[in-house]
């Protein structure tokens, strides 16, 4: 038990926030900190409990970070704001002595490119603290690293192909938006793609390989091959990995749309200047659309997001498929959020509730795939979260060699 510090106040926040108030005997107590201290201020108001309380921070300043934490004195610092302030709150954990959890890698601000080296380079640091970062725990990357890691442990004993397969098939009811805060989204859409095969990293042209998935309850949808942060760990930690791929779907409309955006030049990070200001057209273009935290009220429809593998189990060729389904409704019924929020948030709850209670802490920086997957799957689906597995079945698909 012990005090918890959330930063960030978004889609993903509200999730957090909510979750983690529930847990009263984990989290006993939770700031919720933001750049925006009125949206901190909504979701505690939402939660009507005395035990969150919230606070302005701009988490790019270390020493800004370092008067709230030590002012809070918490556990854990729980980061849902965006990738960028990934280092600075790392460095001030260790400054302030408090564990660190985190939904997605750092990227430097000026180029759109996602490793974990940055943060990797800080485990020697965080051992010899001992102190715990876990990087990457919502669900993908998160719950994705964790399937692969129950599958490993009880139905494989060597991984060879790998296919993390993320489906939305919701409807929010708006001409074009994204699910997740709009700048890091698109960055991560226009890069070129990659995967990995015989133990080197293919570049592809964005969006240029994609092909038609089934995903349970949902059925066929597009899907396209992107890079995503936890294919790097996985194949550092499952070295056994002969080829990993991850895809995502994009309907038609939204893709017309992100074309126009980028024809006219919308999506640049290359600031220009405007009126003898300088400003960076995509950040402008998130200024301009709907807050991730805006989607849920209508959305219909749900998610589906799992992990299809295929390798060796007692000298035999095996397929695995293990996934999860969450309806948007449900999401918004739970936390008055939308699904990838909610898929998102729910992992980071759990991931900083395995930490709390010693069943994941170990000193050093580490993924997620690097602990025991079963007390996390075994609670996942009282979260909100249940998931299915399918072994040798018909739906995994077979476009493995
Ligand atoms: P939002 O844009 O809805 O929220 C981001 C929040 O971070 C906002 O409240 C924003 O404040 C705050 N913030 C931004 N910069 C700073 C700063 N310098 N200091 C303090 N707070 C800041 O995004 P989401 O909630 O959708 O996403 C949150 C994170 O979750 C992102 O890193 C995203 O990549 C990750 N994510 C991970 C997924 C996974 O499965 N692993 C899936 C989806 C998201 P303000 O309101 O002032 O802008």
């Amino acid at each position: 038990m012990g005090k918890i510090l959330i930063i960030g106040a978004g889609g993903v926040g509200n999730v957090v926030a909510q979750k983690c108030a529930r847990e009263k005997d984990i989290f006993s107590e939770i700031l919720l900190a933001s750049r925006t201290k009125s949206k901190c201020d909504a979701i505690a108001k939402n939660i009507g409990s005395n035990h969150v309380s919230t606070a302005r921070v701009d988490a790019d300043y270390v020493q800004e970070l370092i008067e709230l934490i030590n002012n809070f004195n918490p556990e854990m610092v729980i980061n849902v704001a965006l990738p960028y302030q990934d280092l600075t709150i790392m460095d001030a954990c260790l400054k302030t002595g408090v564990h660190y959890l985190d939904t997605a890698n750092y990227e430097p601000k000026d180029e759109a490119k996602f490793e974990y080296k940055w943060q990797w380079a800080y485990h020697e640091k965080f051992r010899q603290a001992g102190l715990m970062a876990l990087l990457g725990c919502g669900f993908d990357p998160g719950v994705t690293g964790i399937f692969t890691a129950y599958g490993l442990k009880h139905h494989f004993d060597e991984i060879h192909y790998l296919d993390i397969v993320d489906c939305n098939a919701g409807d929010h009811g708006k001409a074009f938006a994204t699910n997740f805060n709009p700048e890091i989204n698109i960055r991560e859409i226009t890069q070129k793609g990659k995967y990995w095969q015989n133990g080197k990293w293919n570049e592809i042209d964005p969006m240029s390989i994609h092909m038609p998935i089934e995903y349970p309850n949902i059925g066929h949808r597009e899907s396209y091959l992107l890079y995503h942060e936890e294919l790097e760990s996985l194949v550092k930690n499952i070295p056994t990995i002969k080829r990993a791929r991850f895809w995502m779907t994009f309907g038609e409309t939204y893709i017309n749309h992100l074309q126009v955006l980028q024809n006219v030049g919308m999506t640049s990070i290359k600031p220009i200047n405007y009126q003898g200001m300088e400003i960076v057209p995509l950040q402008f273009l998130k200024a301009v659309l709907p807050e991730p935290s805006d989607l849920g009220e209508n959305y219909t429809g749900e998610t589906s997001i799992g992990c299809q593998i295929k390798g060796i189990k007692n000298g035999k060729e095996r397929t695995y498929y293990i996934w999860n389904n969450c309806k948007h409704k449900d999401a918004w019924k739970d936390v008055r959020g939308q699904g990838v929020s909610y898929t998102t948030g729910v992992p980071a709850m759990l991931g900083a509730k395995m930490m709390m209670t010693g069943q994941w802490m170990k000193p050093g920086v580490y993924n997620v795939e690097e602990f025991d997957p079963d007390p996390f799957l075994n609670e996942l689906g009282k979260y909100g979260l249940p998931w299915n597995e399918e072994i040798d079945g018909p739906l995994a698909f077979n476009d493995y060699e």
